[in-house]
């Protein structure tokens, strides 16, 4: 019997602990700006430092958040990406709907 007590425990432990971490995911849910991801795509990924920031998605966060406005500030990106960089950031706005002004 203290098996069987022992088990429907663990079950009832387990089924709140379920619940608990779905109603987290929903309430605290933080959503990540989309374009990071597109941006970090076109970056080098030398992950060299020499921006001044800890690795490519350093930068590219300092980019997202306007805090970075020259996509050269990574010094060794290809001018090519930068432009692709600065047409998708001109042509794509954020999730309120703002577009961020960069320069090559
Ligand atoms: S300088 Fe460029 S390649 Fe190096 S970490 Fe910064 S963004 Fe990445």
């Amino acid at each position: 019997m203290i098996i069987l007590y022992t088990i429907l425990i663990l079950v009832l432990i387990g089924a709140v602990m379920g619940l608990l971490l779905a109603v987290a995911n929903k309430f605290l849910l933080v959503e990540e700006d989309k374009r990071k991801e597109e941006v970090l795509k076109m970056m080098p990924g030398a992950n060299c430092g020499s921006c001044g920031y800890p690795g490519c998605s350093g930068l590219v966060d300092a980019i997202i958040e306007g805090k970075v406005t020259k996509v050269t500030t990574c010094s060794v990106i290809k001018k090519e990406n930068a432009g692709k960089i600065k047409e998708y950031l001109d042509a794509t706005p954020g999730a309120d709907g703002t577009f961020l002004k960069v320069d090559i």
